[in-house]
């Protein structure tokens, strides 16, 4: 399918690459189209780095190879400093038009700039996203009051008895993450497993953590701040009530309005976008990685999105270059 037809303004530089998106798969996409000389702009919506900056920057990361345990916030800020120290420019700037014009493509961000590329690198992470809620009593009440959907900041639960809800990677990295500052930390999930990794799965059990399994928060109750939560064995419809100052509930996020649909890119859902293995999407010039594709096989991961970056710059490189050797 092809995009609509846009202007193009005489004066105004064409970058080889724009990458849409400055997590560690931009980033990455970034570092690599330097070593190739391409001329790159990276256009992040939040904060370089992605999720490692903004979502987790005091959870340490354990699974990115050559450091056996970092600070997202810290990786997020290498990955950001390669980047930049490779020459690619970087802008803020959440980008919500593309447009074919002629050979190259424009880009419009929310603020009315734009930009103008010869390809593109969608590296949106999970796009613009909300925690997921559970929608049970008491929950919107003490949001910001002892309920929250994310442990940004370790500190915040020294001495304080939580409750986390679900049994991902996410949740059971947040109580590992929390555990040693915290008073006491339950983990409660739906199932009698968890689906999160092994590693996690190991570190839970060997951790001070008391796991509820099969288990369902069904209301939560405080005065001006969270004090209880109410927990229901789903087999035997036993109910808790346990005395917590706060309650951190991680089952996942929902996507915000995603422009995708409207840019033209064949997509596998309502959000994720269809790549081939040279990561090239279905609109010939633009590319995409990281959390965002789907194709059979595909892993969320830090590691395997800067692969997949390393794959569309390359064949960014290809397509603009025709270089004899490819
Ligand atoms: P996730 O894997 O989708 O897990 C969400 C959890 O919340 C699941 O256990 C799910 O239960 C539970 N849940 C969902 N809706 C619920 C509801 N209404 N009530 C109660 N529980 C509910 O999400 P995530 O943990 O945010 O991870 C997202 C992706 O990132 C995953 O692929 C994960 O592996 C990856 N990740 C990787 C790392 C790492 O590599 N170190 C770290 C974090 C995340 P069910 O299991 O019953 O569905």
């Amino acid at each position: 399918m092809f995009l609509r037809e846009g202007t193009l303004s005489p004066s105004a530089m064409v970058y080889d690459v724009v990458v849409v998106g400055g997590g560690p798969a931009g980033l990455t996409a970034g570092i690599y189209a330097r070593t190739r000389s391409l001329s790159t702009l990276i256009l992040e919506a939040q904060e370089m780095g992605g999720q490692l900056s903004w979502l987790y920057p005091t959870k340490s990361v354990y699974d990115y190879p050559s450091y056996i345990a970092i600070e997202g916030g810290e990786l997020g800020q290498l990955f950001t400093l390669h980047a930049r120290e490779s020459g690619a420019e970087m802008l803020s700037g959440e980008v919500v038009d593309v447009q074919r014009s002629g050979g190259a493509f424009v880009l419009r961000t929310r603020d009315g700039r734009s930009f103008e590329a010869r390809a593109i690198i969608l590296a949106l992470g999970m796009g613009l996203f909300a925690p997921k809620r559970l929608d049970v009593p008491g929950e919107a009440e003490f949001e910001g009051g002892g309920v929250t959907y994310n442990a940004k900041d370790r500190r915040e639960f020294k001495d304080k008895r939580v409750l986390i809800v679900g049994g991902g990677d996410s949740a059971l990295e947040f109580a590992l993450e929390i555990v040693a500052a915290a008073k006491s930390v339950v983990l409660v999930h739906r199932r009698g497993e968890f689906r999160a990794m092994e590693k996690n799965v190991e570190a839970v059990r060997k951790a001070p953590i008391q796991v509820m399994f099969n288990a369902e928060l069904t209301s939560i109750e405080g005065d001006e701040r969270v004090r209880r939560a109410v927990v229901y064995d789903n087999r035997t419809l036993k109910k808790s009530v346990l005395d917590v100052d706060a309650i951190i509930i991680n089952i996942g996020f929902e996507p915000k309005i995603t422009p995708l649909p409207k840019w033209g890119i064949a997509l596998e859902g309502e959000r994720l976008i269809k790549v081939k293995m040279d990561m090239s999407t279905s609109v010939p010039g633009i590319y995409a990685c990281g959390d965002i594709v789907s194709y059979p096989g595909k892993d969320k991961r830090i590691v395997t999105a800067c692969g997949e970056a390393v794959t569309a710059v390359m064949s960014v490189y290809k397509y603009l270059k025709a270089p004899y050797w490819a």
